[in-house]
């Protein structure tokens, strides 16, 4: 985690990012409409740091996430990882770049090839991006193993014989197998038993301490997120509304569509439990293939105003690293 201050250099610069998916019909498949899964969203993240992102599920969080690493050909937008632009790069030369931003999957039982042993799925992107020597790549995944906490004897075994917790240490430790500096943690403990949960961050912030890792956190639980973040950035229909460090987030979220999500999040304190007021949103979320004119939020927000139906906010820095994208902060 970093400090307060966040005065780490930047790691990943992301600036205007769309993923838009054509919508087709009809016989000869012609484009009708796209769905704006991700819709123009940017921040920073800093060397060392953890991000949260969060949002209900359907904002297009997890989109993100794997936009960010190129697992898609983006609509638009720029993405550098440690400098390097990789918005534009075509798929096979990014090869090159994988090594150093990697993926942790919500689902570890779908994201581990049965038929492999937990040696070969952990050396995997060893055979691909490395020339070690039989030798050192055995090393290698042993030393791994220890690193995420798998008994070392079990190397020959294969993934339906662990428990969840486990698969997903198998799944961290084949992310970590390359020394990347950046990985985006997609959902990484919902998919697990409430009780292995916070083992599973516990390790995740061990393992940040000790590699310098940098990470994305997608989540939809507030809880995990307060935890782990040293920011968060909240995402609602494509866009990021608000971002800013966690304490601020969490004591003074500013955008209405914060400050319900929050108000839902269940006070550990029973003392306070009593005084939260919960903020209700009525309707659906829009669908992302139509968007409302103006602001996204424009449909539930309680506290909407006619501007809102006509123009879209840009996010406004209304505190020091605290942005917020709506019109009752226009004139702060
Ligand atoms: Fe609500 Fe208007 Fe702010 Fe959107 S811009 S969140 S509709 S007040």
């Amino acid at each position: 985690m970093l400090d307060e201050t966040n005065s780490g250099n930047v790691l990943v610069e992301v600036r205007d990012l769309k993923m838009h998916f054509p919508i087709h019909a009809g016989v000869f498949k012609k484009r009708v409409g796209e769905v704006k899964a991700v819709d123009g969203i940017s921040f920073d993240i800093f060397e060392g740091e953890t991000l949260g992102l969060v949002g209900e599920s359907g904002c297009g969080k997890s989109t993100a996430g794997r936009a960010i690493l190129r697992l898609y050909d983006i609509t638009e937008g720029s993405i550098k990882i440690d400098g390097v632009e990789i918005g534009p790069t075509p798929q096979p030369k990014l090869r090159e770049m994988r090594p150093t931003m990697q993926m942790v999957f919500q689902d570890p039982q779908a994201s581990l090839n049965p038929r492999m042993s937990v040696a070969a799925i952990i050396g995997e992107p060893l055979d691909e991006h490395t020339d070690f020597s039989k030798k050192e790549k055995r090393e290698k995944v042993l030393g791994l193993m220890d690193a995420v906490g798998l008994n070392r004897d079990f190397a020959n075994r294969y993934p339906h014989e662990f428990s969840g917790g486990q698969r997903q240490r198998i799944g961290i430790a084949r992310a970590l197998a390359l020394n990347p500096k950046f990985i985006v943690c997609d959902e990484p403990i919902a998919a697990l038993d409430v009780s292995i949960q916070a083992q599973v961050v516990n390790l995740l912030e061990d393992l940040q301490e000790e590699f310098g890792l940098t990470y994305l956190f997608i989540s939809h639980d507030l809880s995990m997120v307060r935890h782990i973040a040293d920011r968060v950035a909240v995402m609602y229909l494509g866009r990021v509304v608000e971002l800013a460090t966690r304490e601020e987030l969490f004591r003074a979220p500013k955008h209405p569509y914060t400050q319900a999500l929050l108000s839902a999040v269940p006070e550990p304190d029973p003392s306070l439990e009593e005084k939260v007021e919960r903020i209700l949103l009525e309707g659906d979320v829009p669908s992302p293939s139509k968007p409302p004119k103006g602001c996204n939020f424009c449909t539930r927000c309680p506290q909407v105003m006619d501007i809102c139906k006509e123009i879209d906010p840009t996010g406004k820095e209304i505190a020091a690293g605290h942005q917020v994208a709506c019109h009752l902060y226009a004139d702060t």
